[in-house]
């Protein structure tokens, strides 16, 4: 079956790995068995005391976990009429975001299955620098797929992962962009799955991806309940991310899925426009469809074409979203919102100048909603916001007349 394709699946009928409908394994029959053994390693892995001691030493000296929780001094200090306001602050994460949670984690996990190579593909380049980095720890080799429009926009991300070691592939089919670097990824692992690892990048792609990835990203969630009760006494009243693939946001989400008096809210990319191809809001504006071998809300025309994105982030460019996503926004334990390229410029420059944090364009759509919700609430409100990651790597889309 081909790679993209938009067929509804048989549901309740289809391959293991569900949320509800959603998720499943829909993927060329030469990868299940490749799809079955790292199942299966990973069950192994995850239960094994050795492998979980060394992923948490790296997590503590490596990336530098736990990151703090840190309430904005500024914005939400009650005389403003904002609730507070709480970051999670991954952008201080070794290689400035969450990614390297995940990277690392996978990382381990090949090289205790013993395949000793890497493929990854690459969107805002962050998992790109995320992978070289694990493989580079761990000294295997490591290629990444990348489309050359976000090669432009992420030129130092290109610098940093040659630097690193790591083999930059240029992907220019398509739209150049992650969904196009990720089909040519699965393309070469149908073929080298024997030897290499391919370590996707969020939580998406057919079973047991979406669950790994989660997994190793619930750090963030588990960490962040535990410090904002010893912060506050109590829970928020809520938690926002934002979601590419979904990845620091169902890791964080994870934290506080039992709690049902904490609301979870993911933001997506609202971009320029409600029509296709203005945004990359697939919860909110996408349908269900199979893409990149799971079953999830996907941007597709009324073919079940895979439509364009836009996004003024590179990470959330991307028209799929986990499937874990989509089954809490039919549940409705989750909530999902869009918002636009220019409000999320605004967060940017908010938290920049207001509080001396220099956000990821990606993080600063969870920031720009976080605000508006915090105005909501009012002062008795509380909320915590993932920041995803650092907005170095920015500042060169940003237009200088916005500054
Ligand atoms: C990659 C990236 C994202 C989007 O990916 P998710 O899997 O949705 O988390 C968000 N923020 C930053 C900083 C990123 O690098």
């Amino acid at each position: 079956m081909s790679i993209a394709s938009a067929s509804p699946p048989h549901v309740g009928t289809g391959p293991a790995g569900r949320f509800g409908p959603f998720g499943g394994r829909y993927v060329p029959e030469t990868l299940v068995p490749a799809l079955e053994d790292l199942e299966r390693g990973w069950g192994r892995a995850w239960g094994d005391r050795g492998f979980r001691q060394e992923l948490e030493s790296l997590l503590r000296t490596y990336v530098g976990r736990p990151t703090p929780l840190h309430r904005l001094r500024n914005l939400g200090t009650g005389k403003d009429g904002l609730a507070r306001i709480y970051l999670k602050r991954e952008d201080l994460c070794h290689t400035g975001s969450h990614k390297l949670n995940n990277a690392l984690g996978q990382a381990l996990l090949a090289r205790a299955l013993g395949r000793n190579r890497i493929i990854a593909e690459t969107g805002a380049g962050q998992h790109g620098v995320a992978s070289a980095t694990a493989a580079a720890l761990l000294g295997m080799p490591c290629r990444v797929y990348m489309g050359t429009e976000d090669m432009a926009r992420q030129e130092l991300n290109v610098v940093r992962m040659r630097l690193l070691g790591a083999e930059v592939r240029a992907v220019d089919s398509g739209s150049r962009t992650l969904k196009d670097a990720t089909n040519e990824a699965i393309r070469e692992w149908m073929t080298t799955y024997r030897d290499t690892h391919y370590l996707i990048g969020s939580a998406v792609g057919p079973h047991p991806y979406p669950t790994l990835v989660r997994t190793l990203q619930s750090v963030i969630g588990t960490e962040a309940r535990a410090q904002i009760l010893e912060a506050e006494g109590r829970l928020p009243d809520g938690v926002v991310a934002c979601v590419g693939g979904g990845s620091n946001a169902i890791g964080f989400f994870a934290g506080f899925l039992d709690d049902p008096e904490v609301a979870l809210v993911g933001v997506e990319a609202g971009g320029v426009g409600e029509e296709l191809g203005a945004h990359a809001a697939s919860l909110v504006r996408g349908r269900p469809g199979v893409l990149h071998g799971a079953y999830s809300y996907l941007l597709q025309d009324e073919d079940g074409q895979i439509a364009p994105t836009h996004s003024l982030a590179a990470g959330l460019d991307y028209p799929g979203v986990g499937p874990e996503h989509a089954f809490l926004r039919t549940s409705g334990r989750a909530r999902y919102v869009a918002v636009s390229d220019e409000a999320a410029r605004g967060a940017f420059l908010t938290l920049s100048r207001r509080e001396g944090i220099i956000p990821a364009l990606e993080s600063a759509h969870a920031v720009a909603y976080a605000l508006e919700w915090a105005r909501e609430l009012g002062p008795e409100g509380l909320l915590v916001v993932c920041l995803s990651g650092r907005g170095d790597k920015d500042v060169n889309a940003l237009p200088q007349e916005g500054t």
